[in-house]
């Protein structure tokens, strides 16, 4: 399973994957796991992450393709 490659996930010890996000119910940065993930969109600039803290709040990540394109022009 690698739907998020670009968030440099952790592998667990049960196959869980966790991500940082700022979660303004928390009003700091929270470390959420791949069940709290609500959808994956793909766009043409990038990937649009919509996830649900543990708090209630919900709330989306966009992570630039070009991001991924860094390691390689390097
Ligand atoms: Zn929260």
């Amino acid at each position: 399973m690698t739907i998020l490659p670009l968030l440099k996930p952790v592998r667990q010890g049960d196959n869980r994957y966790m991500f940082a996000i700022y979660c303004s119910g928390h009003q700091s940065r929270v470390l959420l796991f791949s069940e709290h993930i609500d959808e994956l969109v793909n766009g043409p600039d990038g990937v649009l992450l919509r996830w649900r803290c543990t708090c209630g709040t919900t709330g989306t990540t966009h992570i630039p393709r070009d991001h991924a394109d860094l390691q390689e022009v390097a």
